[in-house]
């Protein structure tokens, strides 16, 4: 009987040991990336649960509207959304948007995270969210990690209301995940912007 429970706590050591083996193997940490956003990568992944490699990996730290924010930059003066760097760190470069196909939005596992590249790259670099300030009261396209201008939002909800595109069509041509488009034409996001076709 000894020998048995010895024998299976053996076993899931060695689960748990192949499991981290995988999570490392996911995890290629680009120092070109760390460095260019000044990302402690240790302190980063030591904030994210990995259970399995498959799993959603959450982020157990501070969140901004659902989405885990970790603080970057000279003396952690910026803040950056976790699952935006788990991608950087993984794919060693960051697209305007960067999607969750499990829709979790504390989730940071790499395999559950996909890019998105806007049409339209000619945008302030002040409105792609590098290193932005956390800046609660700004609404609207002034908000400096806001995807999309307040004339697109007002489009984008005329467009959805007339039934002229679904939310993943609206999100595939502005280059933005399905939840930014779904947020704007509720009326969620963009408040400031003429409600004349927010959907509810
Ligand atoms: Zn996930």
């Amino acid at each position: 009987m000894m020998h048995n429970v010895h024998h299976m706590a053996d076993g899931a050591q060695d689960v748990a040991r192949k499991v981290g083996a995988l999570n490392e193997r996911n995890i290629v940490d680009h120092a070109a990336f760390a460095a260019e956003y000044q990302v402690n990568v240790e302190r980063f992944w030591s904030k994210v649960d990995r259970p399995s490699p498959q799993s959603c990996w959450e982020w157990s730290g501070a969140l901004n509207k659902g989405y885990g924010q970790f603080h970057v930059g000279r003396s952690s003066s910026s803040v950056m959304l976790a699952h935006r760097i788990a991608y950087g760190l993984a794919n060693g470069k960051l697209p305007e948007a960067v999607c969750h196909s499990c829709d979790n939005p504390r989730c940071c596992n790499p395999a559950h995270l996909f890019g998105g590249t806007r049409a339209d790259n000619n945008l302030d670099m002040t409105r792609k969210g590098r290193h932005a300030k956390v800046k609660n009261a700004i609404r609207g396209e002034k908000h400096p990690q806001a995807k999309l201008t307040d004339t697109e939002v007002a489009a984008i909800r005329e467009k959805y209301a007339r039934g002229g595109a679904t939310q993943r069509q609206l999100a595939a041509r502005h280059g933005v995940c399905q939840r930014t488009i779904a947020k704007a034409v509720l009326g969620i996001s963009f408040k400031n912007v003429a409600r004349q076709w927010v959907m509810n």
